[in-house]
């Protein structure tokens, strides 16, 4: 199964997508954690991209179009991928599609996340990340077990940067004028289905689970973990 999660920031793309990576054993490719890998390594990669991403702007296109060109040709993509925050401009959408013939490995599925603004600034302001491995908690909906503290490695959870307020108005602009023509993009090639970001994680998982069904995705390379 290859699919692409479009929607603003906030929609819950990341956490969908941990959880099908999972359920599909399929490649859960983030270009926001690639970047924040990079920056947290400090490569040269990674400074360059620290500029744009702690004002909330976008990463220039030839960075990370070359940074996913590099990991869809990776043997695990073969199985099958998810796009988690990719593409986000129209030259990096039409990459995309180059890269994808390239490989002869189309997308099925663009997942539409539409989400109200309040669920937006709601799920953002409390979002906590581990400083260590990454891992997301939310201080209301996903609280660690231990506060303050990541269940899946002990380390310390934090802000991301780009969750500040004053940073999540600019990274919702970019979201307006550079990622929401994609929408229009994907509906023309037929392959966007809308759904509701607004939705708890439980209840937009089955959702999804039962739109894939009727597009009979779950026979194709990437099958289903038995739970
Ligand atoms: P995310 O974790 O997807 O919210 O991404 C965090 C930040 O990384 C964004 O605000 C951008 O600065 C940068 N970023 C992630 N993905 C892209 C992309 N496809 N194009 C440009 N910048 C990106």
């Amino acid at each position: 199964m290859r699919l692409i999660l479009l929607g603003p920031p906030g929609a819950g793309k990341g956490t969908h997508a941990q959880v099908l990576s999972k359920n599909w054993n399929i490649a859960h490719i983030s270009t926001g954690d690639m970047l924040r890998d990079a920056l947290r390594a400090a490569t040269p990669l990674g400074l360059k991209a620290k500029e744009y991403m702690e004002k909330g702007g976008l990463v220039p296109d030839e960075i990370v179009i070359a940074l996913v060109r590099e990991r869809l040709s990776k043997g695990d993509a073969k199985k099958g991928f998810l796009l988690d925050g990719f593409p986000r401009t129209s030259q990096q959408a039409e990459s995309l599609d180059e890269t994808l013939k390239d490989l002869t490995m189309p997308i099925d599925l663009v997942l539409y996340f539409k989400t109200s603004l309040a669920v937006i600034i709601r799920r953002l302001s409390g979002r906590r990340v581990c400083s260590k491995c990454g891992k997301t908690y939310h201080l209301v909906n996903f609280k660690p077990k231990i506060q303050g503290i990541c269940d899946a490695c002990g380390a310390d959870l934090m802000q991301r940067s780009d969750d500040r307020e004053d940073v999540i108005e600019n990274r919702l602009k970019a979201y307006e004028k550079q990622t929401e023509p994609l929408i229009d993009y994907y509906k023309k090639k037929k392959v966007l289905a809308e759904v509701s970001g607004d939705l708890e994680v439980p209840e937009l998982s089955e959702e999804l689970e039962k739109l894939f069904a009727k597009k009979g995705l779950g026979a194709q390379v990437g099958s289903k973990n038995k739970k």
